[in-house]
């Protein structure tokens, strides 16, 4: 999959504008719990390397996975959109195009596939890619303080993955939370403990802690 992804133009634009698709990571080591993070799309910085989360972003990033007690070796990493667009714009009417044909082409695959106990879903693309409208009714950027109930519930994806034969049934805990570039501004390096100490950082992991034990 990893080589017709890596040739993909379905987005024209993207294509255009790209040096490479930055693919998905998988855990290197069996997981314990089988968590999937999923970010925003690829910057400058991740164009350059091909790999997820090595920019700015990869402090905030590593912070959370480190606080949710998780070593890189052991997730599954991925965007919701796999290519860089200097002026990608998540709220334009072509940039939700490109989110929903990502999901459709890759991201909904990945998650059949990988099959995760719970994906955290970094910032507002993430949750768009995976709640469709529903994410877009709850303006995720400013209201983060609703987060907290859209997790409380196990959420039930077969509505969103239902074109997807063997996801049938499948569900998963859907963490959401800041996308690590905003982090970066209030959490470091100070606050890795307030981090820590977050209610909903502190749910996720006892929930990956019960998996690990299960
Ligand atoms: S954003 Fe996704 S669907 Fe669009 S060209 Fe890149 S890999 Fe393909």
């Amino acid at each position: 999959m990893i080589s017709e992804l890596k040739r993909c133009a379905r987005c024209p634009r993207l294509a255009k504008m790209r040096s490479q698709v930055v693919p998905w990571e998988k855990p290197i080591e069996s997981p314990r719990a089988r968590v999937m993070f999923i970010g925003e799309a690829p910057g400058k910085v991740e164009d350059a390397k091909g790999k997820p989360f090595q920019g700015p972003s990869a402090k905030g990033f590593n912070a959370l996975r480190s606080a949710l007690g998780l070593r890189r070796e052991e997730i599954y990493v991925t965007n919701a959109v796999k290519c860089f667009a200097p002026e990608w714009n998540a709220n334009s009417k072509l940039g939700w195009q490109e989110i929903e044909r990502c999901r459709s082409e890759w991201l909904l695959n990945e998650i059949a596939e990988f099959k995760p106990f719970m994906i955290v879903a970094l910032g507002t693309t993430a949750m768009k890619a995976l709640l469709d409208d529903k994410a877009l009714k709850l303006n995720l950027t400013k209201k983060a303080d609703q987060w907290p109930k859209i997790a409380e519930a196990k959420t039930n994806m077969v509505h969103i993955l239902s074109d997807v034969e063997a996801t049938n049934g499948n569900s998963f805990w859907l963490a959401p939370f800041w996308h690590p570039s905003p982090m970066n501004k209030w959490l470091f390096p100070q606050k890795q403990a307030e981090l820590e100490r977050h209610p909903l950082v502190a749910r996720y992991r006892t929930l990956i802690d019960q998996a690990r034990k299960n």
